[in-house]
């Protein structure tokens, strides 16, 4: 008993300092333009240095990378934090807002600035189960203080960077961060790459249709919010997926199974691969049987 609890706490330390010790990169995709990437599918940040200041896109969630974020980027720039963009909700991108204050505003979807307020409780509890119950110590909510509906366009220090909302997908308040100069698209999380997605909250069908809108932009360099930096080819495996997985589903569907049986028998080889693969399968075709039969 004793050596079972001593090989827990080891295993919840080890993880835990696991978690932390792989670092976020930062990568240099343009002049000014930086993603903070992290390790094995962690979560990504991005900040864009203008003459007049920063913006911080995504301000992380644990207080050890929100800092190491805002120290990152106090090693390229002593210029001050001018804005913050949340692409949405979900703490591991938004509970760091807290440690970029100085910003004139934190910008996000209405969305995703209502989401963060009526369901704070909820959002706590899912951030916990995923870094652990001390990871809130020290927590303030800190939402937006500037909401977008559909698309704005925000000028600074020489940089031109477009916010858009193109419909639900990961969650119902997603917005892509693109830099037309530089051909540079933050995605959120409505893209990730070599990683299941979460589809907790998300739309699956929908989700389809807003990466098919995202195509219409003309960029080169895609950041997701989860796994490396890549190209188009980011955007059309997770669109991929999203099909592949549905199709799968129907599949069971028509033979008469039942939402517990998919979630069990279900497999994708071609995605065995990517992170979570076995993690997040099962939850994946439980929320597209759901979807598909409004069950
Ligand atoms: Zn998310």
């Amino acid at each position: 008993m004793l050596k079972n609890f001593a090989l827990i706490v080891f295993t919840i330390l080890f993880v835990a300092s696991h978690a932390l010790s792989a670092e976020p990169e930062v990568v240099k995709l343009a002049e000014g333009v930086y993603g903070f990437i992290g390790k094995e599918g962690a979560t990504n940040s991005g900040f864009v240095v203008t003459d007049e200041g920063v913006i911080v896109i995504d301000t992380q969630g644990p207080k050890e990378l929100a800092l190491l974020l805002k120290k990152k980027i106090q090693e390229i720039t002593d210029r001050p934090v001018l804005y913050v963009i949340n692409t949405h909700f979900h703490g591991d991108h938004t509970f760091g807002n807290q440690y970029f204050k100085e910003a004139k505003d934190i910008i996000s979807h209405e969305n995703t600035k209502k989401n963060l307020i009526e369901r704070d409780q909820q959002n706590r509890g899912q951030f916990k189960k995923f870094f652990g119950e001390r990871s809130l110590e020290g927590f303030e909510l800190t939402p937006p203080t500037k909401i977008i509906k559909d698309t704005f366009t925000l000028q600074a220090g020489g940089k031109t960077i477009e916010l858009a909302y193109l419909g639900r997908g990961h969650t119902d308040g997603d917005i892509i961060v693109y830099l037309p100069k530089e051909r540079i698209m933050f995605g959120g999380d409505l893209l990730y790459k070599e990683r299941l997605p979460w589809l907790g909250d998300g739309h699956i069908s929908d989700w389809i249709e807003t990466l098919d809108k995202l195509k219409d932009f003309d960029a080169g360099v895609y950041v997701p919010g989860h796994g490396g930096i890549g190209d188009s080819d980011v955007l059309l495996n997770l669109r991929h997926y999203l099909i592949d997985l549905q199709l799968e589903v129907k599949k069971y569907i028509k033979m008469g199974k039942t939402g517990d049986e998919i979630k069990k028998d279900i497999s994708l080889p071609k995605y065995k691969n990517w992170f979570k693969y076995n993690d997040w399968l099962p939850l994946n075709a439980e929320k597209a049987y759901k979807e598909l039969t409004g069950r």
